[in-house]
């Protein structure tokens, strides 16, 4: 077999939303960029899934050029309501407190991914390598080698830094001896999406179930995406149900709040784990995504966290080619890493401790949340402050006018 070669400023392994906000937001920088895809284009953009996101991905869209064409084709919210069980005292999450129109939005994988992906394919310093495979990575002094096979053909590459966003099983971070530590949670979630009949579709709830949290999400045209966290054994169970009855549990664990209820997609289950990699980086190499951390999906933070480490990455590389320095140096790279680790650990702590605090019947435990929830109720600087620290907008926030243009 020919091997060709070629040479580029970076390589992004994975092109799912995250690493496809990295390749867009360096976009006219004049670093030249290769995505390497395991999938077809089509095929990673066919995940059925929707996601929570935060006013703070939204900027970061808008900051690169790509949040016009998806706005139009999302759910948005202009309130949350969080509940524990179907106690009647709910604390409401509203737009006044966050000072924006919505609190958030909920976006289809495929509306997001394809919007990426028309964008980069007008973006002349980024090129795909998609269906492609990746058969070695060798990182040495001054750059690194990755080997790709596409659609037959071997190819070399030589590049100043390698960046896996390549998911939760990260070949890349693998290949690099990368450990995690986290574990594996007691729940699974199952997902999926139901059209309904209630007035009102711009309310997201978090429902904290003994089981797990439910959280409804809503999407355009009077649909809902659901994710119903439960035990695995419980979980499985939930999903193998038939439909009426499965609709009759969901009417249940919904409270009845969204009317006569139809599926509209085929319930799918995620056992939930929660990890943080031990290092992000390495001398020419980052982790991004959840190639860098996973967490509980209650309160739909993981892309969140994702989107956000890409912008901080691109942020950091840009700062670093204006300033001529190597953007593959690890000291370059530590920048990134000091920046996201503390922060998404600070998100994962606290997803973890809410999932602990709610999924149970102790009653020591049950005392605490509902304490905590009437504080939440009464005190709104409380109320603002959590809803800031999920939604970003807490921490070190992506100088998105450098995603502009440099
Ligand atoms: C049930 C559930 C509900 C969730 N809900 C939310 C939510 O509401 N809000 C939210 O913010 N997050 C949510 N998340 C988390 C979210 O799904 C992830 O954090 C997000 O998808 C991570 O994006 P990523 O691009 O890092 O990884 P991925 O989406 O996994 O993308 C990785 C890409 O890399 C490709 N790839 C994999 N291996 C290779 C390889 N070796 N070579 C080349 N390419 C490769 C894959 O094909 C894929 O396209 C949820 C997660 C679960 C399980």
């Amino acid at each position: 077999m020919q091997t060709t070669s070629q040479e580029c400023d970076l390589v992004i392994v994975g092109g799912g939303i995250v690493g496809a906000t990295l390749a867009a937001a360096l976009k006219d920088s004049g670093l030249s960029v290769i995505v390497i895809e395991l999938l077809s284009f089509d095929r990673a953009a066919a995940r059925e899934r929707a996601y929570a996101l935060s006013p703070l991905s939204g900027q970061i869209f808008q900051s690169i050029g790509v949040w016009q064409n998806i706005l139009p084709h999302i759910g948005k919210y202009r309130q949350i309501h969080l509940s524990d069980a179907d106690a009647p005292r709910i604390v409401k999450f509203q737009t006044v407190d966050l000072d924006k129109e919505f609190l958030g939005y909920v976006a289809e994988h495929k509306t997001v991914l394809q919007s990426l992906q028309k964008y980069l394919a007008r973006c002349t310093n980024v090129k795909w390598l998609c269906p492609a495979k990746i058969c070695g990575l060798t990182y040495r002094a001054s750059d690194a080698i990755v080997e790709v096979e596409v659609a037959g053909q071997k190819q070399q590459l030589r590049t100043k830094l390698v960046v896996g966003a390549d998911g939760v099983r990260s070949q890349v971070r693998h290949l690099a001896g990368i450990e995690t530590r986290g574990w594996k949670y007691w729940q699974s979630c199952i997902t999926f999406t139901i059209k309904h009949q209630a007035s009102r579709n711009d309310i997201a709830f978090e429902r904290f179930w003994p089981d797990g949290p439910m959280a409804v999400l809503p999407l355009p045209g009077n649909r809902c995406h659901i994710v119903w966290t439960a035990p695995h054994a419980k979980a499985e169970a939930i999903q193998k149900l038939d439909e009426p009855e499965f609709l009759t549990q969901l009417e249940y664990y919904t409270g009845g709040l969204l009317g006569k209820l139809e599926l509209t997609s085929e319930p799918l289950l995620f056992p939930v784990e929660l990890f943080q990699s031990r290092h992000y980086v390495r001398s020419r190499l980052a982790l991004i995504g959840d190639a860098a951390h996973r967490c509980h999906p209650l309160g739909g933070q993981g892309l969140n966290l994702g989107i956000r480490d890409a912008a901080a990455l691109a942020q950091v590389l840009l700062e670093a080619d204006r300033l001529r320095e190597d953007i593959g140096n690890q000291s370059v790279l530590k920048r990134y890493e000091r920046w996201r680790k503390r922060e998404n650990f600070t998100i994962l702590g606290f997803t973890d401790f809410l999932d602990r605090i709610f999924s149970n019947n102790w009653l020591p435990a049950l005392i605490f949340r509902r304490f905590g929830l009437w504080l939440l109720r009464t005190f709104s600087p409380l109320r603002i402050f959590v809803l800031e620290l999920m939604t970003g907008l807490k921490g070190r926030i992506p100088q998105t006018k450098i995603l502009q243009k440099i």
